[in-house]
């Protein structure tokens, strides 16, 4: 499971190269400040990943559904504490890939509602990274792997 597309919002993400409303702002280019999916704080990559409560919401339920407990939400580092909590190899990359999924699910939520004046719900984020990962792993899971991670992903998508 490797997602060109998420992989590139992702890495602009993690190396701040995301074009947030406070980076435009300094850029001149955007006078408007206000965080798209909350309305109640100004956007940056830090409000955005993961501290504003939409996203929050979201990645409260990617985690849930993984089975990760982490108090740090903080993007910065957030593969690291993440990943120290999987079991093998196969389940670390697919985490990471679902992980990556969510990033790019929350920012075009964002671009949604910056050009379709409409939010979309994190019930609704939540599924369609189910969905997403289920088929792109669907058929891959079973030989290869040892037989932890492929009960761990199979306990995932039952
Ligand atoms: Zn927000």
């Amino acid at each position: 499971m490797n997602i060109p597309k998420h992989s590139f919002i992702r890495w602009i993400v993690m190396y701040r190269r995301i074009l947030t409303r406070d980076r435009l702002a300094k850029m001149g280019i955007c006078q408007e400040k206000e965080c798209l999916l909350c309305r109640s704080e100004p956007e940056s990559i830090n409000h955005l990943f993961f501290a504003c409560e939409f996203s929050k919401e979201c990645l409260k339920g990617v985690l849930e559904w993984l089975k990760i407990g982490i108090k740090n939400t903080n993007i910065d580092g957030l593969w690291r504490r993440i990943t120290r909590k999987a079991k093998g190899m196969i389940s670390r990359s697919l985490i990471k890939a679902i992980i990556a999924l969510l990033i790019y699910h929350i920012w075009r939520a964002r671009n949604g509602a910056l050009w379709n004046k409409a939010v979309t719900r994190p019930a609704k984020i939540l599924k369609m990274i189910k969905e997403e990962s289920r088929s792109r792993t669907s058929g891959s899971t079973q030989k290869k792997h040892t037989s932890k991670d492929a009960t761990w992903i199979d306990n995932l998508f039952k």
